[in-house]
């Protein structure tokens, strides 16, 4: 067979890798492109280098927009085969899909170009959505069959492992860190031939994860001292449900004071109703917690703001109080508005707790910008910006070897994807020392013939 690299290949978004055998081709992942600057629309509206409608298969890891943004565009473009992903990737894809579909249109608008979908084409995508079970081998045909195996990332991730004969090849999407919060941690491998895997963090190691919850608390108590508004910019998927979590854990065992916590964003919202349902996903710790009648993402005065005219409202109710906002990386959504309020004032806080791509609102915020512009305003910074890193989503350098480790013998060949360039590279040195694996970091447009 013969495997190419469409994206996620010497960066982290994107992501879409073709497999093709004599007589099918099946894709893994078909993600929009994320925070290229100016070249961003144009990377997501250009043309596929393959025809979508000679593909016969999509398989889906998971439901981050870098993952599956662009598949509505490989329907629009031609694509009338079936789709495999988890259950609650296909539930959460819809809610992310549909979400999608104003920020295309506005995007395309500022642009001057067509939006690469509308809702027209989310709707026949998921007319072509199939949702499996963890663990149920789906046969997609020339003999290969496809297993979705748990990858502890976001609800319903996986690591796609396929068989032919008497090959395996594992196709890994973003690996979860250990221990997770909400989920079970990531499954082991079972000695694949061929190896596809993430190198987000290739480069380097994360704090632990315990420290986030002390973080946390210091930070919501410095709050309440000063009378301000505590903000956060939160990814609507797994971060503000793990936010959540620690809030209610914080709150149920006094370690801060019961103040209002509003949850502003409807997409986050949603999503986390789809988590309410998936409980039976969850570690055993938080599994337990459940068993013992704790609502794990409810507490005292948290209160969902749906509608854009609550969301106005926040403003009404006197500090201290805490807003979890949507986007992650202040780059749209009712964040924007939050921070437009509360930036000027030093009693404020604004705490980043994911990733800032380059170019981003955030960014400019994490690297102390003294001014900014909001909806055609200035708006001076003053409020106190703090960061916990230890909220990661992905495996770490040393997480990746050792996951990868038991497997090392039997390995032919890894490709090192959905990072950047450097990081992905010092990983695949890593690999070669430290575990005698012969690793390849492709570029965008590269093809390998392998023997699976
Ligand atoms: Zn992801």
């Amino acid at each position: 067979m013969k495997i190419s690299f469409y994206g996620g290949a010497g960066m982290v978004t994107g992501s879409n890798f073709l497999l093709e055998s004599e007589t099918k081709k099946f894709i893994v992942d078909c993600g929009l492109f994320q925070g290229l600057g100016e070249n961003t629309t144009q990377a997501n509206s250009k043309l596929f280098a393959y025809d979508p409608s000679m593909v016969d298969v999509v398989l889906v890891t998971h439901a981050h927009m870098d993952h599956i943004g662009r598949i509505p565009k490989l329907v629009k473009d031609g694509f009338v085969g079936v789709i495999y992903s988890t259950k609650e990737t296909r539930e959460l894809a819809e809610l992310m899909l549909n979400d999608s579909v104003g920020l295309m249109d506005k995007d395309a608008k500022l642009h001057n170009l067509v939006p690469i979908y509308d809702e027209s084409h989310v709707r026949a995508t998921l007319g072509l959505w199939k949702g499996v079970e963890y663990h149920q081998s789906v046969d997609i045909g020339d003999g290969v069959s496809a297993l979705f195996k748990d990858a502890g990332h976001v609800l319903g991730s996986s690591m796609i492992e396929l068989t032919h004969k008497d090959k395996k090849m594992v196709f890994s999407g973003d690996l979860g860190s250990s221990p997770s919060i909400l989920l079970r941690d990531t499954e082991a491998l079972d000695k694949p031939d061929y190896l596809v895997i993430e190198s987000t963090y290739g480069a380097s190691n994360h704090e632990p994860k315990e420290k986030r919850l002390e973080d946390l608390r210091v930070i919501i108590n410095d709050t309440f001292m000063r009378k301000g508004a505590l903000i956060i910019p939160a990814f609507s998927l797994e971060r503000t449900q793990e936010i959540l979590y620690d809030l209610n854990e914080l709150v149920e065992s006094s370690e801060v004071k019961q103040i209002p916590v509003f949850l502003d964003s409807p997409l986050a919202i949603k999503i986390t109703e789809i988590y309410k349902h998936g409980t039976k996903h969850f570690n055993d710790t938080v599994k337990s917690r459940i068993s013992k009648g704790d609502n794990i993402l409810e507490f005292p005065k948290l209160k969902l703001t749906l509608w854009s005219g609550e969301s106005h409202k926040i403003a009404d109710t006197p500090n201290p109080k805490i807003i979890i906002a949507g986007g992650g990386m202040s780059t749209g959504g009712r964040i924007l508005f939050h921070e437009q309020i509360y930036l000027p004032d030093p009693n404020n806080t604004l705490l980043i707790v994911g990733y800032q791509a380059v170019g981003s609102l955030g960014r400019a915020i994490e690297e102390g910008a003294k001014e900014l512009t909001i909806h055609g305003e200035e708006v001076p910074v003053r409020a106190k910006i703090s960061k916990i890193k230890s909220y990661s989503g992905h495996k770490d350098m040393d997480e990746i070897l050792s996951f990868v480790e038991p497997s090392a013998e039997h390995l032919k060949k890894t490709f090192l994807v959905h990072g950047e360039m450097k990081q992905a590279l010092f990983l695949a040195q890593r690999l070669k020392d430290y575990l005698g694996v012969s690793a390849t970091v492709p570029k965008i447009g590269d093809s390998f013939e392998i023997d699976f």
